[in-house]
């Protein structure tokens, strides 16, 4: 199969964050990512109770879908989503799989409630997406603060860490 990253929005994701995210993905991983067209989110997977979406259920339905040209999928989506450990995340992905999700909806605002620069919202997203791609290629959360796999359970983590895997993690990596 050829080393292809399919991006896929979920519903309404502005265009320039997918640019940025496959953008990212090329420059990083080495392997080209294209944007697919506009899938709709799984209605399945919302979540009555906690009124937002299931990750876990969105990719088990990203897996029923034909991606057969690619090897990876990235679906990126403007709602919020969950997992059920985990009240909110900002990403999702298969251990060693093949796909993984992206959340926008926690990357624009900063903890104290303010607007960040778009700038600085097109850069969680890519490091969210660089995070998930890493689990895609077997990478497990990382110590190390300055590494793109150290995980992020608030929006301060996740503009501490760096664009790139640290050392040990750059070894492991294998795409
Ligand atoms: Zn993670
Ligand atoms: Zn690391």
């Amino acid at each position: 199969m050829k080393k292809q990253i399919g991006v896929v929005p979920l519903g309404e994701v502005p265009a320039f964050v997918l640019k940025v995210i496959s953008a990212n993905i090329t420059a990083y991983y080495k392997w080209p990512a294209t944007v697919l067209p506009m899938r709709p989110v799984p209605k399945s997977a919302f979540d009555n109770r906690r009124l937002k979406y299931d990750a876990g259920i969105i990719i088990n339905e990203l897996d029923t879908w034909d991606f057969s040209d690619y090897s990876k999928i990235v679906g990126v989506m403007s709602q919020d989503i969950f997992v059920p450990i985990f009240n909110h995340v900002y990403g999702q992905a298969v251990q060693g799989g093949n796909l993984a999700l992206v959340s926008l909806f926690r990357l624009n605002r900063n903890t104290d409630g303010s607007l960040p620069p778009p700038s600085l919202c097109y850069e969680r997203a890519a490091k969210v997406a660089l995070h998930e791609l890493g689990h895609l290629f077997s990478l497990f959360h990382c110590d190390e603060n300055k590494c793109i796999m150290h995980f992020s359970g608030a929006i301060d983590d996740l503009d501490n860490i760096p664009f790139y895997l640290c050392r040990d993690c750059e070894r492991r990596l294998t795409p």
